[in-house]
């Protein structure tokens, strides 16, 4: 007796291979059956008619940045009605451990801003933690480099001592032991922009030793790409480990219409792999376009000492620091959350008009008002977005994190990534034939799954974890605007995770079946 059959769909099993018309029968967690059309059907507790659906595994995001979700929206719908069943957190550098990066985890985890429960003491801590909370979707962890160098060495803007290295490799290696299925790193966020490359290969030598990954939100993505692409394929090389580039892009008009040649540098390497979400603007902090000599805890001193350097560094860059204004413009960087509302969804330039002051200094009067200013950058050219989608090695990941559109996020201008991603490249690559389905699955569950450790997961098979969605290729789309982010997509029917129907069109509330994973 099975616990679910998925009866009559269109089988694509995540690895690229060609589609057929079958079953799948699930017991307990696991895939335990799949026969094609016409074989006998054992007896099943539940049997879902997928005729005219396509079945494949959920799909794996591996960079996701709902480090917190499971305490804040545990019913993680934005990610699960796009069919996501495995989220990777941890990305850019953050973790919410070591604590020290993130002082307001504990706070948000609560979702009582009274409350203070008591602090993880350690990765495997926060992991516990998140498992108790039953997040929808499963989880796997990296531990953030900018999380552990903050940690040890607070803000500082130099090369760590030995004592601190050899603190900081020791971070890395309980975060391993504890079920880390990687390092990551943010090279254009303080502190890890404060980092050379030596400091990083270290920590991924004691990465290595676990069999961990690296993956990088390399130090520029607009004129540095290149310098930058090849330091994350030369640390991977020097710390013996694989290394991913996290959403790759051509941002800024300065490497416009170069992503064959970005491509081509990433496959002419063996061991480094990248990701991106389908959409031609980036989603950051505002702070991320200050230069490492003005944080943004010290803005109003460099401002009343040095106004001009720091906005001629702002706008145009400089030898060791990529602007991100260059080549974009400020009519271009669009505000999400800040805490004065009349500027949420205005551009960072139609704010100066209303304050009549030049945007350079709307910008850092935003920042100095609410230091964590978000914002959105339309910087990419769309080409450069498609010729990225249709390699047919690139995963697909949305640098999301699971919301609600009631949940605390509800009300802010957030990047229509968010809920969109993963229907999105689907319509895209469908409507402009720019990729067969079974490739563009493949993209989204085993590449993603065998790259970064996710065992027994990312493929439909028998002895698999049944973590599957079921949806409609011809009329999968997402919804989510710029204009109206909150917007779930269509054509994702069935959604199911450690062989639980977690969600199902017009089915009502999310059913939480999700595990956070360790890696061993
Ligand atoms: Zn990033």
């Amino acid at each position: 007796m099975l616990d679910l059959v998925i009866a009559d769909a269109l089988i694509v099993d995540g690895r690229g291979t060609a589609p057929f018309r079958g079953s799948l029968g699930v017991r307990g967690d696991r895939i335990v059956w799949i026969r094609g059309v016409g074989a006998a059907r054992p007896e099943s507790a539940r049997t879902i008619d997928a005729d005219g659906l396509v079945l494949a595994p959920g799909f794996i995001d591996v960079h996701n940045h709902s480090d917190l979700s499971a305490f804040v929206d545990p019913d993680m719908p934005s990610a699960i009605r796009q069919g996501v069943t495995t989220v990777v957190v941890g990305n850019c550098g953050t973790s919410p451990w070591p604590l020290a990066g993130w002082p307001d985890a504990n706070r948000m985890a609560s979702g009582d801003p009274n409350q203070e429960p008591p602090a993880w003491r350690g990765f495997g801590d926060y992991l516990d933690a998140t498992q108790a909370m039953h997040p929808a979707t499963n989880v796997a962890a990296l531990v953030g480099h900018g999380a552990i160098r903050q940690e040890v060495m607070g803000l500082e803007r130099r090369p760590p001592s030995l004592d601190e290295l050899r603190a900081m490799r020791g971070l890395v290696a309980e975060a391993m032991a504890a079920g880390a299925f990687g390092l990551s790193t943010g090279l254009i966020y303080v502190p890890g922009i404060h980092s050379e490359t030596d400091e990083i290969v270290a920590l991924g030598e004691e990465t290595a030793r676990l069999g961990g990954i690296y993956a990088s939100h390399i130090r520029g993505e607009g004129a540095h790409l290149f310098r930058a692409v090849d330091e994350a394929i030369a640390i991977g090389r020097r710390a013996g480990l694989p290394s991913h580039v996290s959403h790759l892009k051509c941002e800024t008009s300065l490497v416009c219409g170069r992503a064959a040649e970005v491509l081509e540098r990433l496959h002419g390497n063996d061991d480094v792999t990248a990701d991106q979400y389908p959409y031609a603007a980036w989603n950051s902090s505002l702070a991320s376009l200050l230069p490492p000599w003005a944080p943004v805890e010290d803005l109003a001193r460099v401002l009343t000492e040095d106004r001009d350097h720091l906005c001629a560094a702002v706008e145009e860059g400089e030898a060791d620091f990529q602007s991100s204004v260059d080549g974009v413009g400020w009519d271009r960087i669009v505000i999400t959350g800040t805490s004065d509302e009349r500027f949420r969804g205005l551009s960072v330039a139609a704010i100066a008009r209303s304050l009549r002051v030049a945007p350079f200094d709307a910008c850092i009067r935003l920042l100095i008002d609410d230091p964590s200013t978000g914002c959105i950058g339309h910087a990419m050219d769309e080409a450069d977005v498609r010729a990225i989608l249709a390699d047919p090695d690139i995963f697909v990941a949305s640098d999301g994190a699971a919301i609600s559109p009631t949940g605390p996020a509800g009300r802010l201008p957030v990047h229509p990534r968010e809920y969109g991603t993963f229907p999105r490249a689907l319509a895209i690559l469908r409507d402009e034939a720019l990729m067969p389905l079974p490739m563009v699955v493949r993209t989204m569950t085993s590449l993603p799954a065998d790259r970064f450790g996710l065992r027994d997961r990312g493929r439909l098979a028998e002895g698999s974890f049944a973590d599957l969605v079921l949806f409609d290729a011809d009329r999968v789309r997402d919804l989510a605007t710029y204009e109206m982010p909150h917007r779930f997509p269509e054509g994702i029917t069935c959604v199911v995770v450690n062989g639980t129907v977690a969600w199902a069109e017009g089915n009502g509330p999310i059913e939480r079946a999700g595990r956070v994973l360790r890696h061993s």
